[in-house]
């Protein structure tokens, strides 16, 4: 039971990086990230307590979700194509990569309910990121609010793959700041309560930095 031990080691320092930043430990979403590994190990997972499960690919996102089912939380966390859209929507909890118009267009249509969704900000602005750049992303969600059933419940980034840790830390902050700001805007369609940031090797930064869902895939499965 590897993953088991992974978890209760990841649990660990959840709870001491909210120790150090004076948060509650249950007001952070663990999103076990299953794109590197084969259904056996959702499983595995299932058994282990994990509720809530993310997958970056359409087709992996539905392998998934048929082998374990409606009673874990879905979250789409990669790059969504428009005209994919139609075949998770219906399955999805929360998608965290909205980037772009048509892309809500698209939801809106297909959706017969409000879906959860997260704006991703590309907030190192490297080239390989999708994402909006951080001073697009108000009027980006002014945008969007004719789109009844796109709720934008938070704001998402990945940070620089760099050693850098107070670098990642900036880019955490930025996105924090950000949220603030559209938050205490109180837009009906967009509360923008959350951040989704943190990978493997840097969610405990990002939870000092006030991230709500945290992502992690290599750390918690193996690769
Ligand atoms: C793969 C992936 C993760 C998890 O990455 P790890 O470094 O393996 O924890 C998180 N978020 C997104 C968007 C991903 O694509």
């Amino acid at each position: 039971m590897v993953v088991a031990t992974n978890l209760e080691e990841i649990t660990n320092h959840i709870a001491a990086a909210c120790e150090r930043s004076n948060r509650k430990k249950e007001d952070i979403s663990l999103i076990a990230v299953t794109k590197y590994v084969t259904i056996e190990r959702n499983k595995e997972l299932v058994a282990a307590g994990i509720k809530d499960f993310g997958e970056n690919r359409t087709e992996g996102f539905l392998e998934k979700y048929e082998a374990v089912g409606e009673d874990a939380n879905w979250h789409f966390i990669g790059t969504l194509q428009s005209r994919k859209v139609k075949d998770i929507i219906d399955k999805v909890d929360m998608i965290h990569s909205l980037d772009r118009i048509s892309l809500a267009k698209e939801i809106n249509k297909r959706a017969t309910e409000p879906i959860d969704c997260f704006v991703q900000v590309n907030v190192s602005e490297e080239e390989t990121k999708h994402g909006l750049k951080v001073e697009e992303v108000e009027d980006f969600i002014k945008e969007i609010e004719k789109y009844d059933k796109v709720r934008v419940v938070g704001l998402m980034t990945m940070a620089p793959h760099v050693e850098d840790r107070e670098l990642i830390r900036r880019v955490f902050r930025e996105l924090a700041t950000l949220r603030d700001t559209i938050r205490d805007k109180k837009y009906a369609h967009a509360p923008c309560h959350y951040l989704s940031m943190g990978m493997s090797n840097d969610y405990e930064i990002a939870i000092e930095e006030g991230a709500t869902h945290i992502r992690i895939g290599s750390k918690l499965v193996g690769e």
